[in-house]
């Protein structure tokens, strides 16, 4: 089947490339011509594990055709997927502006009956706005389908191509019987694709979103208080996820949710619930607890440090904003380090992944390596802030050779306490009694 992709960041390229392994051929339309020319090229503007492999492998065969000129697309695919992005407007709400740009300029350009299909989060109602739009524009026949995206970043191939669930909001039997071709090829397990209409699909990507972000908020707002009444947040989290109804996923606590779309979306549903009349009360908690936990965090460290801080130097391990991406994007670890940048301290960080689009962020107002372990050189601490695999084991030894002081604050709770203690380090971490270097 021809299908067009319009917006090939995250969400489009794995869904371009995902299609594209199942015998689509895909039109990936973007307007930034850079993107475009350097993915023609085989070059692939993100990192995210499979991703490169996937790519190279369809644009060699053919499958994958990159391009700037929408019109091209529109004319040879039945289906035209959305995943362009809908950040956060000033007041909150969700921008669909280029959602709407999009939509306009396919009804403009179609010339026979297509589909379009939402992969882009939005909220609850844009399945109105967008056909209304289109019937303004055009007298040609379409259908429109909600098909939210719920991949994970760091994970978005696998996701994609073995997903829990495919929710398909639309009312068409018909439409829906397209989707499901299409979608078969990901449900060779069981048939896990959900119908219903397009309202309740918008709404279910907004709910999965802030449930999971109230979950890390509440875990979170739990590890504050057992650093106060002296108990252990990982014995806490073993102790509540043993219950199947709570379940063991998405219970660590750390330096707060961030990325792309937590922090964005949880903004959008409260701001729904305002547009209505409602106050979204979980949701409000969620989001404030989550900036605070940010904040204690770089409180913590910048205490330890008070009236220090022009003499202080820390080696920052992570600035993406989880394992597995590049993705820096509202991310909890550039927080602390604009923080730490702040109050005058020195950063010299290292991030497997996310050191250019970190370069680009933050320019020189920190240094950044190509090696964890050069960075630590000279620092009066290291911190770390995301949980990449590598940082799970590493060479304690080399660690406290090359900080001025062994103190590590850990933001996401990678290392036992007893085994840091006696490798001689002092120790804060989440939740956790701080340890202090034991002694010989
Ligand atoms: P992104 O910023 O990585 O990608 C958006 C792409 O759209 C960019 O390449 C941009 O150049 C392109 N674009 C912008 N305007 C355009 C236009 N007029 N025509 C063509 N292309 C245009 O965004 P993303 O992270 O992939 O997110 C896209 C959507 O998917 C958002 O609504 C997001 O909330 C949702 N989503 C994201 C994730 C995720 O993990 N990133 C997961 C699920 C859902």
């Amino acid at each position: 089947m021809n299908i067009s992709v319009v917006g090939i960041g995250y969400v489009g390229l794995v869904t371009a490339g995902c299609l594209a392994e199942a015998g689509n051929r895909i039109f990936c339309v973007d307007n930034d011509v850079d993107k475009i020319n350097m993915l023609k090229e085989g070059g692939i503007p993100i990192y995210e594990p499979g991703l490169a492999e996937l790519v190279q492998h369809n644009l060699k065969a053919g499958r994958l055709h990159f391009t700037t000129d929408l019109k091209e697309a529109v004319e040879q695919s039945l289906l035209i997927y959305l995943a362009v992005g809908t950040p956060s407007a000033p007041d909150g709400s969700a921008d669909i502006s280029t959602i709407l740009s999009v939509s306009k300029a396919i009804a403009e350009l179609m010339t026979e009956y297509r589909i379009i299909v939402t992969k882009s989060t939005v909220p609850v109602g844009t399945h109105q706005k967008v056909s209304d739009l289109i019937m303004s524009k055009t007298n040609v026949p379409f259908d429109y389908v909600s098909n939210p995206e719920f991949l994970k970043e760091g994970a978005a191939v696998e996701d994609f191509l073995h997903p829990a669930r495919i929710i398909i909001g639309c009312d068409s039997l018909q439409v829906r019987e397209i989707m499901k071709q299409i979608c078969n090829p990901f449900m060779r397990k069981g048939n896990r694709i959900i119908f219903m209409d397009p309202a309740s699909a918008e709404m279910a990507k907004y709910g999965a979103n802030a449930m999971l972000a109230t979950r890390i908020s509440f875990m979170n707002e739990l590890s504050a208080l057992c650093e106060k009444v002296g108990a252990d947040i990982e014995m806490v989290r073993h102790g509540i996820g043993s219950d199947n109804r709570i379940g063991r996923d998405f219970l660590f606590a750390g330096i707060g949710y961030g990325g792309s779309c937590f922090p964005k979306d949880v903004r959008a549903l409260i701001h729904s619930g305002r547009a209505h009349g409602l106050d979204m009360h979980v949701a409000a908690a969620a989001q404030l607890a989550n900036e605070q936990q940010q904040a204690m965090f770089a409180d913590k460290i910048l205490k330890h440090f008070e009236g220090k801080e022009e003499k202080t130097t820390l080696c920052v391990w992570g600035l993406a904003f989880k394992a597995k991406t590049d993705d820096i994007r509202e991310s909890p670890a550039v927080y602390c380090v604009r923080e730490f940048v702040k109050a005058g301290m020195k950063v010299r960080a290292y991030d497997p992944e996310a050191a250019a689009v970190a370069k680009q962020a933050l320019g020189n107002a920190i240094e950044i390596f190509d090696n964890g372990y050069n960075a630590l050189e000279g620092a009066d601490a290291l911190v770390v802030l995301t949980d990449w695999q590598e940082f799970r084991n590493p060479d304690f030894a080399a660690i406290k050779a090359k900080l001025k002081k062994p103190v590590i604050f850990d933001g996401r709770n990678l290392y036992e306490l007893d085994y840091v203690g006696r490798a001689g380090f002092a120790y804060h971490s989440i939740g956790r009694k701080t340890v202090s270097p034991a002694q010989p």
